[in-house]
């Protein structure tokens, strides 16, 4: 549910990495841009892999992003949890 792209620098090195999600209920868009060495490297090690979101050095509800792609409107409203604010809609995009 959820797609990651690479985001490289002038000199070709990776910048960042942005999870992207069509939300499954609202299906409005959402991202989350991570940035850091060692948080992609968890994504990238996560991807593909049996790992669990529990491990990653995410936020409770960026690793549930990560895992189900609910967008914040719909993870506080059925989740009842506080999104972080990393979380954000990407605006006026709908499938
Ligand atoms: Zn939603």
């Amino acid at each position: 549910m959820t797609s990651i792209e690479f985001i490289h620098d002038e000199k070709d090195e990776l910048k960042a990495l942005d999870i992207i999600s069509w939300c499954p209920f609202c299906t409005q868009r959402a991202h989350l841009k991570v940035t850091g060495k060692k948080k992609m490297e968890a994504v990238r090690n996560y991807i593909g892999s049996s790992m669990l979101t529990q491990d990653l050095p995410f936020e409770a509800s960026e690793r549930e992003f990560i895992r189900s792609g609910y967008c914040p409107g719909c993870m506080k409203r059925i989740m009842g949890v506080e999104v972080s604010k990393n979380i954000k809609y990407v605006r006026n995009e709908r499938r």
